[in-house]
């Protein structure tokens, strides 16, 4: 599995980070971002809480 952000989609609203705060950081200006070395989602049950807390729809979660 994959997690990446679509940064063109992206709003800055923090619920990523909020929501899966050991996959998801936010960045200087408030937009989210991945951590490096979570590019896997690390196991983390809560990141499908982020995709579908995501108010955009821009967090994607999928098989490689
Ligand atoms: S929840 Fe979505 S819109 Fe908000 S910071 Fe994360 S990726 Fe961006």
């Amino acid at each position: 599995m994959r997690v990446s952000i679509d940064s063109d989609l992206c709003i800055g609203s923090g619920q990523c980070a909020l929501t899966a705060p050991a996959v998801f950081d936010s960045d200087d200006d408030g937009f989210g971002l991945v951590r490096p070395g979570s590019e896997d989602g690390r196991g983390d049950p809560m990141v499908k809480e982020a995709v579908r807390a995501c108010p955009v729809q821009a967090i994607t979660f999928a098989e490689e």
